[in-house]
């Protein structure tokens, strides 16, 4: 399975962050194989960064609304999202379940909304420290994905994100053990629901992903890719997770 390497810039980028793009665009084409390479900028980005990505570079946005228009001030619709160049969105990112109250519910929704909008969905999932503490790390992410990845997600059109909120921005990282038994359970679940399909669907690590790491992780069982905040900002950190990835 070919891996994905997505960048999060979160509420980062300005329009000169737009040379980061073509520092990666150029790094990208001196590759010859390498893994599926996505950014996903701050929505305001989005049009110019498609235009300039080239063919080896996907962009996305960072969240959807489940509903394609209407009265929802400040939100954007996966309809939108597309229409600006987007082929992929993350949905269900712990900042945007723990900032704006999204609920399992919600995220499915709006992959079902991405779905409809002809993007792919990336829905995140993972357990604070607290319930990582006290045991509940497997049952928090199967109870989290029992909701939020809808009936009739295929290889296609869906990624999961295993991203333990403990790990974000935090520079831990789980150790090799923890993630490859989540991302264990991740396939379990898949397989279970979506039978042999189930086997193809990509099932990203993020959390505190970062040139020093990204080879062990991303050679590790189950991994399929990463989902990269902080080090996807600037190209001369992000290339070397993706070479990383050719590698693993
Ligand atoms: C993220 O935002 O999804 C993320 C994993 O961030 P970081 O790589 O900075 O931990």
């Amino acid at each position: 399975m070919r891996q994905l390497i997505a960048g999060n810039w979160k509420m980062n980028g300005l329009g000169a962050s737009l040379a980061e793009i073509e520092l990666l665009r150029n790094g990208l084409a001196e590759d010859a194989a390498q893994a599926e390479v996505l950014i996903c900028p701050p929505a305001s980005l989005i049009a110019r960064a498609a235009a300039i990505a080239g063919k080896d570079i996907a962009i996305g946005g960072q969240d959807c609304h489940a509903e394609p228009s209407g009265a929802f001030t400040g939100d954007i619709s996966a309809e939108m999202l597309r229409d600006a160049g987007a082929t992929y969105v993350i949905v269900g990112h712990s900042e945007r379940r723990q900032y704006h109250g999204e609920t399992d519910a919600v995220v499915a929704a709006k992959a079902c909304a991405a779905w409809r909008a002809g993007l792919k969905s990336i829905i995140c999932i993972g357990e604070t420290e607290a319930q990582r503490e006290k045991g509940h790390a497997l049952s928090v992410c199967t109870s989290q994905m029992q909701v939020c990845i809808p009936e009739g997600a295929n290889p296609q059109t869906t990624a999961i994100a295993y991203e333990p909120v403990w790990a974000i921005g935090t520079g831990k990282t789980p150790a090799s053990a923890q993630i490859v038994e989540v991302h264990t359970l991740i396939r379990e679940h898949l397989m279970t629901r979506f039978g042999a399909t189930g086997r193809e669907m990509r099932i990203l690590y993020g959390g505190s992903v970062k040139p020093g790491n990204a080879a062990e992780i991303l050679a590790l069982a189950d991994v399929n890719g990463a989902l990269v905040g902080g080090a996807s900002l600037k190209a001369a950190d992000f290339l070397p997770i993706i070479r990383a990835s050719a590698r693993a």
